[in-house]
């Protein structure tokens, strides 16, 4: 049997670390992508081997072609067969309204959010389908509950790229349903990790945690344990879905 191999972006922190070392118990070699925190990426890596599994850093930023095609390259040298991508790197810039956006910013969260997940999509299944020669496998997308919330007066242009990778979801999913692949995502709600000291706010959860009806923030193993559910066998019927980890928001 060949081994389970999976790539995942932005695996230096948060969400996609979580989910590198949980994948790694379950037995994934994890070809983690970083863009800039070389020494996060390499702790993660150093944890993951420090417990018997396998684990690479590449740093790669997923906006840039040049880099998404390396990242799954060095995937394809170390580890070989790929069988899984997880589309977790995403940015969001600080709080503030549509009319005060501009186009530079607009472009750094289309350009990472979206773009980034539709190339390594394709890496993937260009690796993986059936028609292809592939042996199939999985892509989970990590979108967000402000796909359907819309984050007014925070990001609205991060909410519209989740919403884009909802739809992407949805169509892969269908487009590659018959060659082995399944495509699904998941919608965590307000979790705790370093992206709201991104949009200007490190203490975003806590202040809008009680508006939650669990009345509490998530942690991000249990958002990786959504995705792991997602990647494995035990969802062999499901693509095209959705999990949303946010609490009942
Ligand atoms: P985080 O703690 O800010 O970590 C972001 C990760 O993405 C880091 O590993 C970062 O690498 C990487 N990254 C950023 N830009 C990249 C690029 N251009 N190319 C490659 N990697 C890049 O974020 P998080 O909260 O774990 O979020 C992970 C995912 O969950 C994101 O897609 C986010 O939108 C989604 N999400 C999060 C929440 C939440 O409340 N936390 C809620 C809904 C959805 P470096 O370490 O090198 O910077």
């Amino acid at each position: 049997m060949s081994k389970k191999v999976m790539v995942l972006t932005g695996g230096s922190r948060g969400i996609g670390a979580a989910t590198a070392q949980l994948a790694a118990v379950q037995g994934y070699a994890v070809c983690l992508s970083y863009a800039s925190q070389a020494a996060k990426a390499d702790e993660v890596v150093a944890a993951i081997r420090n417990s018997g599994g396998e684990a690479i850093a590449v740093q790669a930023d997923v906006s840039r072609e040049a880099d998404v095609l390396r990242l799954f390259e060095t995937a394809d040298r170390e580890f070989g067969t790929l069988t899984a991508l997880v589309n977790n790197a995403g940015i969001l810039e600080h709080h503030m309204r549509v009319e005060q956006m501009d186009v530079g910013r607009l472009e750094r969260v289309l350009a990472t959010n979206v773009i980034g997940s539709f190339l390594c999509a394709r890496e993937a299944v260009r690796r993986m389908s059936t028609s292809h020669g592939g042996i199939g496998g999985a892509i989970v997308n990590v979108s967000s509950m402000a796909a359907r919330l819309g984050s007014p007066n925070e990001y609205v242009d991060y909410a519209a790229s989740k919403g884009a990778i909802d739809s992407m979801t949805i169509g892969l999913a269908k487009e590659v349903a018959a060659e082995g692949i399944r495509v699904n995502a998941v919608r965590p709600g307000v979790i705790y990790t370093e992206i709201h000291a991104s949009g200007g706010e490190p203490g975003r959860v806590d202040r809008i945690k009680d508006s939650v009806p669990m009345r509490r923030g998530g942690d991000a193993l249990e958002v990786a344990h959504a995705i792991m559910w997602l990647v494995s066998e035990q969802s062999s019927y499901t693509t095209g879905g959705f999990i949303d980890v946010s609490g009942g928001r």
